[in-house]
This record gives C-alpha cells, structure tokens and sequence, in this order.
C-alpha cells in the first residue's frame, strides 16, 4: 500500500461524503438462550460510485492515517439516527444499536456534544445506542484519551463496550481504569473454542468479567459448538454469521420482523 492509495483515498473522501456513498448494515446479537435479538452492530460500508462496495478493513486504516474517521464515525452516527427515528415512526423493532469509534475521537473534546445535537434532532433516546471502543485505541498517548471519552458518554447516559478485547496490549490496565458496560470477546478467540488454552482464558475472562458487573457479548460465533460452550460459561450474548452476517437496512429489518412474527 503505498502513499498513492492514501491521497487518492483522502481525496475522494469529502466527495464520497457529499454523494451520501457510505452506507450502514447490521449485524444482528442475539441472546443465545432463547434466540431473541438484542439489537444489531452498525458497520460501515463505502458504496464508491467508482468501482464497487468497499470493505472498512481496506478503507479505514487509510483515513485512521489521513486523520478523518472521525469524520466518518459522524457520518454513520447520522445514518444510524436517522434508521432508529425512521423505525419508531413505522413502529418496527430495530435498536439499540451499538456504533464504533475510531481512536481518533479521543483527541475530540467535542464528540459527546455533537452526539447530543444529532440524538435530539432525531429524537433518538440513550436506549437506543451504544459506543465501542477498541482497546487499541488506549495504546496510544497512554490510554488517556479514551478514558475521559468514555466517561463523557457515559455521563451521557450511554452504554460503553471495549471491543475487540484480549487483542491489545493493554488490557488489563485498561479495564481496571475504564468502567466499561459490556465486553466484546474477540472473534479470535471464539474462532478457538475447543481448543484447551483458548477454552481457558475464555472461561477465565468471563468469570472476570462477570466479578467487574459488565456484560459479556461473543462476536464472530459460527457455530452450534460455540454457543453450548458460551452459554454454559455465562456467556449469553452472540453475533456472528451462525445468527446472520451485517444485512443492509431493510433486509436488517426483514430478519428481525421475521423473529417478532415467529413468536
Ligand atoms: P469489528 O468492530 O470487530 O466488527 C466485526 C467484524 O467482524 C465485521 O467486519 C463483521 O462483518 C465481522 N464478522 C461478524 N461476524 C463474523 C463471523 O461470524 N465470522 C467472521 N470471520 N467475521 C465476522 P467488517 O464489517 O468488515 O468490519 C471490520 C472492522 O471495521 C470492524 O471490526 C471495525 O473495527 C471497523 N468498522 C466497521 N464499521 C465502522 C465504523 O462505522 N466506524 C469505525 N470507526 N470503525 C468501523
Ligand atoms: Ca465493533
Ligand atoms: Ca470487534
């Protein structure tokens, strides 16, 4: 990847924003018990009116590097207010919806009070949205960056994850000074259910995380192995292509009215 693919991308990106070329899918969480969605994980995808649909991991690092995720970021919060208020005019279950933030937030003193603007001009309450953040985030300027935003959107009223955990380097430290809400297992470790060392820092970490109070979601489970696994730890809440991959909105809305008239 060389600096072409950097200029080109940070280039087209105002243009991009302009033509509304990115799009928001959800990917369904489910509680594993019963099979009742939970809500849904906003992730972005870039519709270029160039060439084809492009995936964030080949985007993202790009404008991380360019300095305009968090650009990004308000640009899929905007979309997602808009679903949810668009939802609760027709009445259809569609949140909470949890949305990602890039590290470069943390150097944004304003992120929470443009948040508030955008829920109150679409009428979206605290309930229906979550934060992730990524530990890797915190690795950056010792951590302290995301500490303070996380506490500014809880004192929000809003529900913090920390994502992608186990995959840092800091983990641990991290946990013992953010007060996070929920806990995402990584995919790489549920990627190794079965295999012994992985079953037991699974199992450690969500007894840990249940001793701290937080929630526990799994993402990328794919199999009926992994769910028996989960849950017989206390591991309830899943997402991964066993429950469905990132849908686009109304096929979002088609898998979850297809649960509600199930039962
Ligand atoms: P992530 O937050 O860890 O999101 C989960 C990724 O795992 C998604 O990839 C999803 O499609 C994929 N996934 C879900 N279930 C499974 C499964 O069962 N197996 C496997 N192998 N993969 C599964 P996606 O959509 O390509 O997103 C990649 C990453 O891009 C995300 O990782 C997140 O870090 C970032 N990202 C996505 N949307 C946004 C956004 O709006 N803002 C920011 N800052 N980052 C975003
Ligand atoms: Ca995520
Ligand atoms: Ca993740």
């Amino acid at each position: 990847m060389g600096t072409d693919r950097l200029s080109e991308t940070a280039e087209r990106f105002g243009e991009a924003l302009k033509n509304r070329e990115f799009h928001v899918w959800y990917q369904p969480q489910v509680d594993m018990r019963t099979g009742v969605p939970r809500g849904a994980e906003a992730l972005v995808r870039w519709q270029r009116q160039d060439s084809g649909l492009v995936r964030p991991d080949e985007f993202i690092p790009l404008l991380e590097k360019a300095g305009l995720t968090a650009l990004l970021d308000a640009e899929v919060m905007r979309i997602v207010c808009q679903d949810i208020s668009e939802s609760k005019q027709r009445k259809i279950p569609f949140g909470p919806v949890s949305v990602n933030l890039s590290r470069l937030h943390a150097e944004r003193q304003e992120t929470p009070e443009r948040f508030r603007r955008l829920t109150e001009q679409y009428g979206v309450t605290r309930q229906d949205l979550s934060f992730e953040i990524t530990e890797t985030s915190a690795e950056e300027n010792g951590g302290e960056g995301i500490i303070q935003l996380a506490d500014d959107l809880q004192e929000e009223g809003y529900r913090v994850a920390m994502d992608d955990y186990g995959t840092g380097c800091s983990t641990l430290k991290l946990l013992q000074e953010v007060h996070f809400d929920i806990l995402k297992l990584d995919r790489h470790f549920v990627s190794r259910i079965g295999d012994p060392r992985a079953d037991i820092i699974l199992a450690s970490t969500i007894t840990m995380a249940g001793g701290l109070g937080l929630e526990v979601v799994a993402e990328g489970v794919e199999t009926a192995e992994q769910i028996c696994f989960l849950v017989e730890h206390q591991c309830y809440f899943g997402q991964g292509y066993y429950f469905s991959r990132p849908l686009p909105k109304e096929q979002y809305i088609r898998w979850r009215g297809a649960y509600e008239t199930a039962v």
